[in-house]
């Protein structure tokens, strides 16, 4: 049943996400930057605190990785330099009080883990002041992907100020924090906002350039000599570029198409595979996407799926909205007014799920619109199975009567 195909791929987990380079590219005046802030640690100084913010994908974790591992060598060198470094990614950890918890873990042994529950933060707080003072060093805890933490952020000022405030004698601490996104920091509490944002390092997205260049040295570690036909590398960065510059996005799209490549049992990655792995890399979003949307959404979507089995299509808004009223009937929801309904088929649309076209009459027709489903149904139909509705949806129903239509 499983085969080794080694034909394509010499090492493809060079193009995963955990992969650590060991070259930061493109990103000379943010090395030099990040590196500045981070030099007060090596003269014994203490660490200051660093916020770090960029669209995902732009290299803030790796580079981050990267500067972090070459400090914690380096103070090896230096006799009275105690470096310890505590990386944390927030995306489990949404509220001050578990940050808090799993550093206070972290710290502990294994016998003397602190449980989740059952004491106030205050509490917490003394515990870490503890855990902290008891390592009688410089500590930098990096907070990646901080948008994740809501409501309370005190974490983001105590810990900067436990020295000030008296909580913290023998060791001293910094933060660097991490974010996807700009807005994180105008929602801050202003002490979080004064002391995290005390060093400031902004990520630009990349343009195709460079994209190519990163592409160009991972690819030589991933695949074997000479089998990335021309033009594969520069579309795959011309692509993420336009798109969000991510070098996550360029990447993940040059390893589906090697996977393509080696599904097809071709020689060579092509451009052609290139092409499929991104049709297929927007479908895997957008059935991402489709699981975070609203009841309202997916009744759209839903009323959407049963023009497409009894109308034609593309169809009218109305034709679709007829459809809506019904479904929404039958399963005993309260219906949205037909403008609201409108803005959700836009919604959709945006989101890449619905295709709308728009249709002019002429001088008394007028102009309007028509919408299809803007991927397989098939597609809709698989993220609909794993989604849990608040009604009863019967996915197997639908699917038997596309079949019977000979859509699918
Ligand atoms: P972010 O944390 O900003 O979302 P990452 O640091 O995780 O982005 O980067 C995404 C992927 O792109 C990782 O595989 C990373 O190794 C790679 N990458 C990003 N920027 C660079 C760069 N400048 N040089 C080399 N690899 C990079
Ligand atoms: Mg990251």
């Amino acid at each position: 049943m499983f085969e080794r195909k080694q034909t394509i791929f010499d090492n493809e987990d060079v193009l995963h996400d955990d992969y650590r380079p060991d070259k930061i590219e493109e990103r000379d005046e943010e090395l030099e930057m990040y590196k500045s802030c981070l030099l007060p640690v090596i003269n014994g100084n203490q660490p200051r605190n660093i916020f770090l913010y960029g669209k995902t994908g732009v290299g803030k974790t790796a580079t981050t990785k990267y500067l972090l591992s070459h400090l914690e060598e380096d103070s090896k060198k230096y006799d009275d330099i105690d470096l310890n470094i505590i990386y944390m990614n927030c995306e489990d950890l949404t509220s001050s009080y578990r940050v808090a918890v799993n550093l206070v873990n972290e710290l502990r042994s294994v016998e003397n883990q602190v449980s989740e529950t059952g004491y106030p933060l205050s509490a917490i707080y003394t515990m870490l002041w503890q855990e902290f003072d008891s390592l009688e060093s410089q500590i930098i805890i990096v907070l990646d992907e901080i948008d994740y933490i809501s409501g309370d952020d005190s974490i983001l000022y105590q810990i900067p100020r436990a020295r000030t405030n008296g909580n913290l004698e023998k060791s001293r601490v910094g933060i660097i924090g991490i974010s996807n996104d700009f807005k994180f920091r105008e929602m801050l509490d202003p002490r979080a906002e004064d002391t995290l944002c005390e060093r400031e390092i902004h990520f630009p997205p990349y343009d195709a350039n460079e994209l190519q260049n990163i592409l160009s040295r991972r690819s030589k570690l991933a695949f074997k000599p000479d089998v990335l036909a021309s033009g594969v590398i520069g579309l795959c960065s011309a692509i993420a570029a336009s798109d969000k510059g991510s070098a996550r996005q360029a990447l993940d799209l040059l390893l589906e198409s090697g996977h393509i490549a080696r599904r097809q049992n071709d020689e060579l990655v092509t451009i052609s595979h290139v092409e499929q792995a991104k049709l297929l890399l927007r479908k895997q979003q957008v059935e991402k996407s489709l699981r975070d949307l609203t009841v309202n959404d997916h009744l759209t979507l839903v009323s959407m799926v049963l023009a497409e089995i009894d109308e034609n299509v593309p169809a009218r808004r109305s034709v679709i909205f007829k459809k809506y009223l019904s479904l929404v009937g039958d399963i005993g929801n309260e219906a949205l007014g037909e403008r609201a309904f409108h803005n959700h088929l836009s919604e959709l649309t945006m989101l890449g799920v619905l295709d709308r076209y728009e249709r002019n009459e002429g001088r008394n027709g007028g102009i309007y619109y028509q919408y299809e489903l803007g991927m397989p149904i098939e597609s809709v139909f698989s993220a609909l199975e794993d989604i849990h509705f608040s009604f009863d949806l019967d996915v197997e129903n639908l699917r038997d009567r596309a079949r019977y239509k000979g859509i699918i």
